[in-house]
C-alpha cells in the first residue's frame, strides 16, 4: 500500500503541500481533483520519488521513498507513472518505444521485452500499430502508448496525471476507457484528473485538493452528491 504520512513540501518559501495524510490499500483507486495549482501533481512527483520532501513520510509497502538508503530506480519499477504528455522517441516505433525499458532498465533480451511489449500494447489497443511510427498515432493513441509503456514494467501501482487533459475531446473517452479497465482489473491507481464522470465512476475514494491542503476526501457518491466543504462545493460548481 501507498502511506503518506504529514507531508509537507515548500517550492522556496511557497509551501505547496501543507501536511497530506493518505493511504491508499493495494487494489484501491483513488482520484485526486482540485485546481490548478492546488499541489496534485506535486503530491504524485513526490510520491514517485521525483521530488524530496520537508516533511512527513511518504511509504510503499513499508519502504520510505524519502530514505537515503531506499534505491529509487527499484521503487520506479513499482510505482509507474503517466503524465498528460510523453515524448516518444520518434525514430522508433511504437514496439521498440516500449520495448525500451524493460530492455535498459530490467536488463531483458529482446525477445522477451518484445514479448511483453506487445502483450501490453495489444492490452491497451494498439496491438495492430506496433510498426508504426508514433507521430503517425493520434494523441489518444499516443496516451495508450504511454500507458502500455508504464505496464511493460509490471508495475504494482500506478499515478496518472491528467492523462487526458491534452487531448481533443473526441479522444479523451478512450483514454478514459484504458484506465477504467486497469482499474477493474484491480490495479492500484492513484489518478489527478478534470474528468468528474470517470472519477465518480471508477474510484473507491475521490480527494479534494485545495490550496495545498486535501479538504476533503469520501467515496465518489459522498463527494459529488454531498460535498461538505464550501470549497468542495463551490470547485464542483464551477466544473460542472
Ligand atoms: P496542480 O497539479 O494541482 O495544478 P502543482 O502541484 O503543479 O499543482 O503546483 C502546486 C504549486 O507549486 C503551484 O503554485 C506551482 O506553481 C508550484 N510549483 C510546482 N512545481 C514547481 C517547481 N518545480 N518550482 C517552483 N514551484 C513549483
Ligand atoms: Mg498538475
Amino acid at each position: 500500500m501507498i502511506e503518506i504520512e504529514n507531508v509537507r513540501k515548500s517550492f522556496g518559501s511557497l509551501e505547496v503541500l501543507k501536511g497530506i495524510d493518505l493511504t491508499v490499500e493495494k487494489g484501491e483507486v483513488v482520484t485526486i481533483i482540485g485546481g490548478s495549482g492546488s499541489g496534485k501533481s506535486t503530491l504524485l512527483a513526490c510520491i514517485n520519488g521525483l521530488e524530496p520532501i520537508n516533511a512527513g513520510v511518504i511509504r510503499i509497502d513499508g519502504t520510505r521513498v524519502h530514505d537515503r538508503t531506499t534505491d529509487l530506480n527499484r521503487l520506479r519499477r513499482k510505482v509507474g507513472i503517466v503524465f498528460q504528455q510523453w515524448n516518444a522517441f520518434p525514430h522508433l516505433t511504437v514496439l521498440e518505444n516500449v520495448m525500451l525499458a524493460p530492455r535498459k532498465v530490467l536488463g531483458l533480451s529482446r525477445q522477451q521485452a518484445e514479448e511483453i511489449a506487445v502483450r501490453q500494447l495489444t492490452h491497451v489497443g494498439l496491438g495492430e500499430k506496433l510498426s508504426v511510427y508514433p507521430n503517425r498515432m493520434s494523441g489518444g493513441q499516443q496516451q495508450r502508448m504511454a500507458i502500455a509503456r508504464a505496464l511493460a514494467m509490471s508495475p504494482e501501482y500506478m499515478l496518472f496525471d491528467e492523462v487526458t487533459s491534452a487531448l481533443d475531446p473526441m479522444l479523451v473517452g478512450e483514454v478514459l476507457d484504458t484506465l477504467k479497465m486497469l482499474a477493474e482489473e484491480g490495479m492500484t491507481m492513484i489518478c489527478v484528473t478534470h474528468e468528474m464522470g470517470f472519477a465518480r465512476d471508477v474510484s473507491d475514494r475521490v480527494a479534494f485538493f485545495h490550496q495545498g491542503a486535501m479538504a476533503e476526501i469520501g467515496p465518489p457518491d459522498q463527494i459529488f452528491g454531498a460535498p461538505r466543504q464550501p470549497e468542495t462545493q463551490a470547485f464542483l460548481g464551477s466544473v460542472r
